[in-house]
């Protein structure tokens, strides 16, 4: 287990910048997650650590060894791809085997090392089956296997539950976690599925549509504390208002609403500033009858969405829909609330987080 870094990396196609200037340390032995949208260049960053594909400029390391220039299978990282790459002519036992047999190792030694291979993502029983008689989740065990028999320092995986159904990707969620944990070898998880990325990752990187990370955190540092508009949208669900910054109010099309004056300092911002708010949807409190506090907001419902854990509220306040999230405490709804009635809404000002415009 080693930790990756890359240091001002820039990687074009044509003429279009796809990594501009990427810096990015990932942590030894830790389950790493990189989110971002569809074509921010996620599998560039992968491919470059892996070595397919070559910097423009700058460097990538592994541990303290540079690798920038290391030819493909002298890199002790392994991928697994979205699609597995399988032998589909070979069996299970065959597909783990097959990177040890052409090392010559011994037959008993691979023998040993498969079937513990098979034995931690549970294949001991299928070593003899074809790759086509197995479900999509046994393949991507297949696959796991084959990646971590050579104990590399760093797997890298690239959406590796995309092609699986919702219940099977849950299950293999958890797997791939304890895997991890066992082994302890770096893990490099790369996904636009921000749901995948804040249940598996210890650490992680949002990337932006513009060639750069946006923000390094645990999950919940990214989800709690956002620092722009573009994660606090990516990554959850979440309320933006726009304003002016007086005297610890925010000036908005909602009036004005208290902030926790701390956060505004922290980005640096004073009277007269310009700032976003954010408010995500389930720290948000919606009643009929109006609260004894200093702040509420007066609105009408527009739509109620029955979502199983939580309801979704839909309330208009001054012409601005805010999105609510109600959780479903009880058996049966206990705030009765309907299409356009009129409700009341109010926030901790504590759970509000500002960011740069
Ligand atoms: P992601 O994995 O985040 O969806 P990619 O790294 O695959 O994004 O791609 C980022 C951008 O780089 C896309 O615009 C893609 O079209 C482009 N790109 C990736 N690989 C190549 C390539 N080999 N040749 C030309 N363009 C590429
Ligand atoms: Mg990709």
């Amino acid at each position: 287990m080693k930790e990756i870094k890359l240091v001002n990396v820039t990687k074009k196609f044509g003429g279009e910048t796809v990594l501009n200037n990427v810096s990015l340390t990932i942590p030894s032995g830790k389950f790493f997650a990189l989110l971002g949208p569809s074509g921010s260049g996620k599998t560039t960053i992968l491919r470059l650590i892996a070595g397919f594909e070559r910097v423009d400029s700058g460097h990538i390391f592994l541990g303290d060894e540079e690798i920038t220039h290391t030819p493909i299978n002298k890199r002790r990282v392994h991928t697994v791809f979205q699609n597995y790459a399988l032998f589909p002519h070979l069996n299970v036992y065959e597909n783990v085997a097959y990177s040890l047999k052409i090392k010559n190792v011994s037959r008993d030694e691979i023998h040993n090392k498969v079937m513990k291979m098979l034995s931690i993502v549970r294949l001991d029983n299928m070593a003899n089956k074809l790759i086509n008689q197995l479900s999509g989740g046994q393949q991507q065990r297949v696959a796991l296997a084959r990646a971590i028999i050579n104990e590399p320092e760093v797997l890298l995986l690239d959406e590796p539950l995309a092609a699986l159904d919702p219940s099977l990707k849950d299950k293999m969620l958890i797997e791939l976690m304890d895997l991890q944990t066992e082994l302890k070898t770096t893990f490099i998880y790369i996904t636009h599925d921000q749901a995948e990325a804040l249940t598996l990752a210890d650490q992680m990187a949002i990337m932006n549509n513009n060639g750069t990370i946006e923000q390094i955190g645990t999950p919940e540092q990214i989800y709690e504390f956002p620092r722009s508009s573009f994660v606090a949208t990516f990554v959850g669900t979440t309320n933006l208002l726009s304003g002016v910054l007086i005297n610890e109010n925010l000036d908005t099309q909602l009036g004005k609403i208290p902030l926790n004056i701390e956060a505004a300092k922290l980005i640096g911002k004073d009277n007269g500033d310009e700032l976003v708010l954010s408010i995500r949807p389930e720290k948000i409190f919606i009643n009929k009858n109006q609260p004894l506090v200093d702040f509420v907001l007066e609105g009408k419902v527009k739509s109620i969405i029955y979502q199983g854990r939580f309801t979704q509220y839909m309330v208009e306040v001054k012409g601005k829909v805010l999105q609510i999230f109600e959780q479903n405490e009880d058996h049966l709804s206990r705030l009765s609330i309907d299409i356009d009635d009129v409700v009341f809404i109010w926030w901790l000002k504590e759970c509000t987080v500002l960011l740069p415009v």
